[in-house]
């Protein structure tokens, strides 16, 4: 009985010391979340994945190209975090008129 006592104080303990833990985790989700969407405003564009950032889809054989369909040739893409920004952005201002 006195062993379950401890066991049960013991788990109680540690449930607490949880608490503060997941505050900071939460913290620092939200900090990573600023940080992320301040380096899509003031970095907006990241190179195209399927070209590199070349805007040229190459051709299997010779010295052939065509623009990369996925970024229309521009070797650059909008940051995922921008398209949220630009979203927030014209919710802003079709509040504002
Ligand atoms: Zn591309």
């Amino acid at each position: 009985m006195l062993h379950l006592a401890a066991t049960a104080t013991r788990t109680a303990t540690t449930h607490s010391h949880h608490l503060p833990g997941l505050g900071v985790l939460l913290l620092l989700a939200v900090l990573w979340a600023v940080g992320y969407l301040a380096l899509c405003w003031i970095w907006p564009f990241v190179n195209c994945r399927r070209c590199t950032g070349s805007g040229k889809s190459r051709a299997l054989v010779g010295r052939g190209f065509r623009h990369c369909p996925r970024c229309d040739g521009t070797g650059h893409q909008l940051r995922p975090g921008r398209h949220v920004l630009n979203h927030l952005r014209s919710i802003h201002h079709r509040a504002s008129k």
